[in-house]
């Protein structure tokens, strides 16, 4: 269905061809006991995947990946979350990817061989710890200078992949609280607890909170000495581009899955999927599903023609992608009835995952009250202009 009535790109249909066995037998499978218990995707289905070429796709050749564009990135992680029916497993494979291409970013030899080669190897994989409770500018973790290196003290709530990653990016201020270094911080240090966020979905993403005290970290391992909030917008806009991609294979699912539900069903004699109530519900799942594809589609197209991606297209792709794959699960949710209710059939999972997707990285309300501003702003300045 999703071939003839969506037009699935060429990209999307080579990633089938590459990964869609692998995540149909391997990833899968266990999918809904994994979220039903909280488990982690383990290391070992990730070791799998970097064999066959997964893990490791965008990271550049000369580090060992692949080096391949954005729009084949978001095509694949399309494919990866409709074939393998886990919304984790797509969403830890772009974060992991982007914080190894982060630290790749910091052109030091000695740490693309200790991190990002391992990392594309699927030995080992680092998690990307900056958000706190207390503003993104008014970082609480600090990283005081000592003999030989710095010593960490704080608190970061949520790093996605955090149960199963060896070491993590760790966002910290100065001494004098004036700027943000960005450091490794390795699992095993002493000072570091590491601890599992049960979650209302993605809980295969193994969410973890760490709280740092008095965590030595050598010099060697400082990542970015200062401005260490512009590394972190890096990774934001790299994971504001990629967002959306899987929840659309999500979201192909969810649509087979309801109309397959609704076509046996007879209510007060009639064929429930001849009612065209119910056949408008589908159109804007349908609808919706279009409006993300559009939307992500022009974020990677230009992230790929290295046009400068201003804020405005990454907040309203961002907005876009996460209330309207929570419109289409809700529309699902109704259009289901009882059975999106008993856990059973799976349809509670997708609405669950999706809603994980509204406070990453800026939620609606954060998102429009920025649109506004920056409307007031510009026309503000044109006015301006004009009185020149
Ligand atoms: C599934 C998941 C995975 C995550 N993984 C990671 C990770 O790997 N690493 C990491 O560092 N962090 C991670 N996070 C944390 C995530 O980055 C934060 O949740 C996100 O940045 C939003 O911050 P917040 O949760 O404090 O909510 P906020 O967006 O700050 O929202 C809190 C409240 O403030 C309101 N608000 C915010 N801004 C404004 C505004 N401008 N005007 C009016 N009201 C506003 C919101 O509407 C809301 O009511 C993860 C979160 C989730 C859900």
């Amino acid at each position: 269905m999703m071939d003839t009535l969506f037009r699935l790109s060429h990209e999307h249909k080579e990633a089938r061809a590459r990964f869609g066995a692998f995540c149909r037998e391997r990833v899968r499978p266990g999918a809904a006991q994994r979220d039903r218990d909280g488990v982690p995707i383990p290391n070992d289905l990730f070791r799998e995947a970097a064999g066959h070429g997964l893990v490791g796709m965008t990271v550049p050749r000369e580090a060992g990946g692949s080096g391949c564009d954005w729009w084949t990135w978001g095509q694949t992680l399309e494919s990866v979350a409709y074939e393998g029916d886990d919304s984790s497993f797509p969403m830890l494979l772009a974060y992991r990817e982007t914080a190894a291409n982060l630290v790749f970013s910091s052109r030091r030899a000695d740490l693309v061989e200790r991190y990002v080669r391992p990392h594309v190897r699927g030995e080992s994989f680092i998690g990307w710890a900056f958000t706190e409770i207390d503003d993104y500018f008014n970082l609480q973790t600090t990283a005081k200078q000592v003999q030989g290196g710095y010593r960490v003290t704080g608190f970061k709530p949520a790093v996605t992949g955090g149960m199963g990653d060896e070491s993590f990016l760790v966002y910290a201020r100065n001494e004098a609280g004036t700027d943000v270094r960005v450091v490794l911080v390795h699992r095993d240090s002493p000072g570091l607890t590491v601890e599992p966020r049960p979650t209302l979905g993605l809980r295969g993403l193994g969410l973890a909170s760490l709280r740092l005290s008095d965590v030595f970290v050598p010099e060697d391992r400082v990542v970015v000495a200062s401005d260490g909030i512009s590394h972190a917008q890096r990774f934001i806009r790299d994971r504001r581009l990629t967002l959306a991609a899987w929840a659309t294979g999500r979201l192909f699912s969810l649509l087979e899955k309801v109309i397959d539900a609704l076509t046996p069903l007879t209510r007060f004699g009639e064929r429930v999927i001849q009612a065209k109530s119910v056949q408008m519900e589908i159109g804007r799942m349908v609808l919706g599903i279009e409006i993300i594809r559009a939307v992500t589609e022009r974020m990677l197209r230009d992230a790929d023609a290295q046009m400068p991606l201003t804020t405005l297209s990454f907040s309203v792709g961002k907005h876009v992608g996460a209330t309207q794959a929570i419109e289409v699960a809700h529309i699902a949710q109704k259009l289901v009835g009882g059975a999106g209710f008993w856990q059973d059939q799976g349809f509670d999972r997708y609405l669950r995952d999706l809603y994980g997707l509204l406070p990453i990285l800026g939620g609606p309300i954060a998102l429009e009250t920025e649109l506004g501003l920056r409307a007031i702003e510009h026309r503000a300045m044109e006015r301006r202009l004009d009185e020149r």
